[in-house]
């Protein structure tokens, strides 16, 4: 990291970052809230085996950044943060998580916190005997359980708009479809796609994933993760970890749309959106598409009903055609348009709360 931690905080606008440790539980965590004009942060929590602590410290910048932008362009009033645990899944234990709670519940309900890459509805349930900032947490204890069906259904309606744009019809019957990671989100992501008739292709560094979506759904294809890109697809749907659109990928790239659930897919958004048009490929922003999980805890806030947030999700098709309207109209790549219309509602409110 060759930035210090407030050069990058003032780069990416961060209003607090919190670096929390725990001896006994051997937590290591990094809560990055971004900015909180619509709300309190509102973000999972990622637990990973980063190389580098820098490595996590980066990585909860850059996707608390991009809550800011979901939960802005959602319509919903809740600011951006995430936290990040350093760490190997092995070492999840309820202390780890208890403690962690008691972090949360320090920063007196600023930031709240969820679900992210491996974190489930049970460690949620552990964080919520520390502290009530927490959703995502099972339905038995009064919350709306595991957000990733909604984040699925939400990139599935957003590829449908995008297979609209891309090929003026939103049918993904035969549609060769890339899945990237079949955790939470994927493997929901694939049960609509092969419900509907897309041809599925998977891919996934944990052979036990892979083993349950094939036998979950028929006729899927597993891929080999070395060669990824060199695979003739019509839609390439990332549904791992970031970053995963780079100069190399894209220059291999076959496909004509890229929609999916992971945060930060661009690897630089600056460089690689304008990249994406210029090879024609169109790219649905992920903090948009994938936002079916944010809507989904957002209401656990208020008081709960599962049909309402399918109706809210829905709305993330007209706002993807939206996104590719202006993205067209402005000359611009299609994640600078979605920032776009996020930017105006924060500078919006921000302005309302500034007046008596
Ligand atoms: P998850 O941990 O359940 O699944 C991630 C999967 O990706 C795992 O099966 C993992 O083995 C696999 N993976 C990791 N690196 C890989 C690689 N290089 N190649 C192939 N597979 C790889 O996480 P999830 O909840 O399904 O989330 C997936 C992505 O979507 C993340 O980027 C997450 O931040 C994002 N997201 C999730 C939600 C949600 O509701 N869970 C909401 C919004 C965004």
């Amino acid at each position: 990291m060759s930035q210090s931690i407030f050069d990058q905080m003032k780069d990416m606008g961060h209003e607090q970052v919190v670096f929390c440790h725990d001896p006994h539980s051997g937590l290591n965590a990094i809560i990055a809230i971004h900015n909180t004009t619509l709300g309190p942060a509102l973000g999972g929590t990622r637990l990973w085996n980063y190389n580098t602590h820098e490595e996590g410290i980066v990585d909860a910048l850059r996707l608390s950044r991009g809550m800011t932008y979901k939960a802005a362009i959602s319509s919903l009033n809740l600011g951006g943060g995430k936290a990040v645990i350093i760490a190997n899944p092995a070492q999840k234990s309820e202390a780890l998580w208890r403690r962690y709670g008691k972090f949360v519940n320090s920063l007196n309900g600023k930031y709240i916190t969820a679900e992210d890459v491996n974190t489930s509805a049970r460690d949620m349930e552990y964080i919520a005997l520390e502290t009530k900032h927490v959703t995502g947490v099972p339905e038995y204890m009064g919350g709306s359980g595991d957000p990733s069906p909604f984040t699925a259904y939400g990139v599935y309606i957003g590829m449908k708009a995008s297979a609209k744009k891309a090929w003026g019809n939103d049918s993904l019957v035969g549609k060769k479809v890339l899945v990237q990671g079949c955790g939470h989100v994927g493997q929901y992501l694939v049960g609509h796609l092969v419900k509907e008739g897309a041809k599925v292709l998977v891919t996934d560094i944990d052979a036990a994933k892979i083993k349950q979506t094939v036998e979950a759904h028929r006729g899927v294809e597993v891929v080999d993760g070395k060669n990824l890109f060199d695979n003739e697809i019509d839609i390439y749907a990332p549904c791992a970890l970031g970053a995963t659109l780079n100069d190399e990928s894209i220059s291999k790239l076959k496909a004509r749309v890229v929609a999916g659930a992971a945060n930060n897919q661009l690897a630089d958004e600056n460089v690689h959106g304008p990249l994406l048009i210029s090879k024609g490929i169109l790219y649905a922003p992920d903090f948009l598409i994938n936002a079916g999980g944010l809507i989904n805890v957002a209401a656990e806030l208020e008081t709960y009903n599962a049909e309402r947030v399918r109706g809210n999700v829905e709305k993330i098709y007209d706002r993807t055609l939206e996104i590719f309207a202006l993205s067209e109209q402005e000359n611009i790549h299609t994640q600078a348009a979605a920032m776009r219309i996020a930017e105006k509602r924060l500078a919006d409110i921000a302005a309302v709360k500034a007046r008596l």
